[in-house]
């Protein structure tokens, strides 16, 4: 601990502390300026239907150019938007964004939004959504919303309530990194997900050899199934892994091996080529790249 250094590592520690605290402060103050200045951006990873072998949609995810810093992950940054009060202006405009986007697809590509559980608490989803599907003439059944189960949403009236008049509007639902959260199963059985995302820390190595990865993924997919809803296997980057997840009878597969988050112009390149058959780019295993 720092105080076993005496006190010089002591203080040295504060002041480490206070940095990184005024550094946050720093990028917050940022923030608040990023969506006027155009520096929020959203990418589009492929969905791949495991039948088909086809591009069933893309999840849209947020990317912030800092004209200083440069890139900066949504896992820093949503956080930060969390606190600062700013995730419901932010999650608006993902939204539209999304739902602009969109409206350039064919009416069978399917996009998912994260959202924040924070701004999914406010209960103002349904309105932002009629509003966002109504003014790009987008049908809701082509906009998923992720909501991720590691944070901790609670099971109140009103947040069910509020997944109930999403899912009434025709918008689907998944529950994001099924899995490494708090309440997985009472969420399941109180709302009407359409998709269990598996969580790719579960993916990631389980062809290794005593891997218990593989038999949890085969009962989430029984679970799923046994539930009638969807299962994406998240964050297959080795041919390995994707060869598995096939086998274990995931529905859909969304990983670098068939490709990684992109510019909305190239995802559409995508779409347009090959009948949108993608091919898997990659290795074996993980060790080879
Ligand atoms: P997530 O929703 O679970 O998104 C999946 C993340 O895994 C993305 O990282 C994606 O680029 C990454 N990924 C996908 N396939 C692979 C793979 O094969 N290998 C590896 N190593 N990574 C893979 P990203 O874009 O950095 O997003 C991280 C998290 O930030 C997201 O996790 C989500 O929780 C949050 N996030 C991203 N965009 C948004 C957004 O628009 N709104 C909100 N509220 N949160 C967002
Ligand atoms: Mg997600
Ligand atoms: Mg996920
Ligand atoms: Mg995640």
């Amino acid at each position: 601990a720092a105080k076993d250094g005496g006190r010089g590592a002591y203080r040295f520690y504060e002041a480490d502390m206070h940095s990184r605290a005024s550094e946050r402060q720093a990028l917050e103050n940022d923030l608040r300026e990023a969506l006027n200045r155009n520096e929020l951006f959203l990418v589009y990873q492929p969905v791949i239907n495991v039948a088909s072998e086809t591009i069933s949609g893309f999840e849209a995810l947020v990317r912030w150019k800092h004209p200083v810093h440069g890139m900066i992950s949504p896992e820093l940054f949503i956080g930060i938007a969390e606190e600062a009060g700013l995730i419901t202006q932010i999650g608006e405009w993902i939204l539209r964004s999304a739902c602009t986007q969109l409206a350039q697809w064919p009416s069978d590509i399917r996009v998912a939004v994260n959202v924040s559980t924070v701004q999914f608490a406010t209960g103002n989803l349904p309105l932002v959504l009629t509003n966002a599907l109504a003014a790009n003439k987008v049908k809701p059944s082509q906009l998923e919303l992720e909501i991720t189960e590691s944070v901790f949403l609670d099971e109140s009236e009103s947040n069910i309530e509020t997944f109930n008049r999403i899912k009434r509007l025709g918008v689907r639902l998944a529950l994001d990194d099924f899995g490494t959260g708090y309440s997985a199963l009472g969420y399941l059985k109180k709302v009407p997900f359409d998709k269990i995302k598996i969580d790719q820390s579960f993916v990631r190595g389980a062809t290794q050899r005593g891997s218990m990865n593989s038999a949890i993924i085969a009962s989430i997919v029984s679970l799923a199934n046994a539930l009638k809803m969807d299962t994406t296997a998240e964050g297959a980057e080795t041919l390995d892994e994707l060869d598995l997840v096939r086998q274990l009878g995931c529905s859909h597969i969304q990983g670098y091996i068939y490709g990684k988050p992109m510019p909305g112009d190239q995802a559409s390149a995508l779409l347009e080529s090959k009948g949108r058959k993608v091919e898997a780019q990659g290795f074996r295993t993980n060790r080879e790249k």
